[in-house]
């Protein structure tokens, strides 16, 4: 793509993106703390979800010192939902960092950004270009999916190594003017028209500097090998109530998936005992439901039952009234037997 080719596109890009942009919160803002937030919260969960837990948490949290030294069930409460709540324990680490070595002012630059808790390459390109204008790269899947079919670029997205390429793609490519409106104008492509199947290339505002457009084969980009194989595993989830209608609770352990977050009883089905794990002998249970729940790379099939008992209670468990579990921060799945419950 030679120098004029080059302003064509990216004049291209950014006029569509003033021009078709989406009305989302945190595009009415360039306030770096907000657009760290936003970007964090849109990391593997789609916008539509993000707004409402957005809006609320910037209420809550509007600053960085206020997110700061926030109780850690509070922010794991505020994220309830999202998933990947490794992300809001970061953020906040990371934010915490911002508040006592950088005088709560975000860096604008990315060596420092980047050794901020949770802030990888994607996140500290973001930050730079949306909030400080800089000509810095941001690449995501969608920006992966877009370029891979302008340019023709065939590496396997899969790989880690391949990201060096698309990065050095957007650093040749960015519009140093508009580097705000260049990185979120190659995002916002890639979600409304360059779409992974069926791209709507004739509503392209850069079909003719597209060289997968011209070839026929955009559909075959960008090349991608296989996920590894989904992990399955089967629980059995009891709902305990005593006879005060409390409900007995434990806290899963403070690493790992789901780490802090509070859930019924759960055993793995046919290798944990319920009377040998929580020290409770049931009597009759009533089925709640049977679901499942993906995560990235596991599947849990669940069956939920409901029963009335006793049990020894440990550290990290622990009865709750209704009223008290509304305020824990609960992982989805529970949050759907919950919700079954009829009380
Ligand atoms: Fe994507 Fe088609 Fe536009 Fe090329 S022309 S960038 S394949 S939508």
């Amino acid at each position: 793509m030679n120098y004029e080719y080059k302003q064509q596109f990216r004049h291209a890009l950014v006029e569509w993106f003033n021009k078709e942009k989406r009305d989302l919160p945190w595009r009415q803002t360039t306030e770096p703390y907000h657009i760290w937030v936003s970007e964090v919260m849109l990391q593997q969960t789609r916008v539509d979800t993000v707004i409402p837990y957005y809006n609320r948490f910037i209420e809550r949290f509007p600053t960085a010192e206020t997110l700061a030294y926030a109780p850690e069930q509070e922010l794991l409460k505020m994220w309830e939902g999202l998933g990947y709540y490794s992300r809001a324990r970061n953020l906040q680490a990371g934010v915490r960092e911002v508040v006592e070595t950088y005088n709560s002012v975000v860096p604008d630059n990315r060596a420092d950004i980047s050794k901020l808790k949770g802030v990888g390459p994607y996140t500290a390109g973001a930050i730079l270009s949306i909030a400080y204008g800089k000509p810095e790269h941001a690449v995501d899947g969608n920006v992966m999916r877009v370029l891979s079919r302008v340019l023709h670029i065939k590496e396997d997205i899969a790989l880690q190594k391949t990201r060096k390429v698309f990065e050095e793609a957007v650093d040749f490519l960015i519009d140093p003017e508009n580097a705000s409106s260049f990185n979120q104008g190659l995002m916002e492509l890639g979600a409304l028209i360059c779409t992974p199947t069926s791209p709507k290339c004739l509503l392209c505002p850069v079909r003719e500097y597209c060289i997968a457009f011209e070839a026929g084969d955009a559909a075959e980009l960008p090349v991608k090998t296989k996920k590894v194989k989904m992990k399955e595993l089967n629980y059995d989830v009891i709902v305990i109530e005593n006879n005060e209608g409390s409900y007995l609770l434990e806290r899963r352990p403070e690493k790992g998936l789901l780490a802090d977050m509070w859930q019924f009883p759960m055993l793995e089905r046919g290798k944990e005992n319920i009377t040998e794990k929580y020290g409770v002998e049931i009597g009759e249970q009533k089925l709640i439901l049977q679901f499942k729940h993906v995560f990235s790379h596991l599947t849990w099939h669940i069956d939920s039952y409901y029963t009335v008992a006793t049990a020894i209670l440990s550290e990290n468990r622990e009865w709750f009234t209704k009223e008290q579990i509304a305020n824990l921060p609960m992982p989805v799945p529970m949050l759907k037997i919950w919700s079954k419950m009829d009380v």
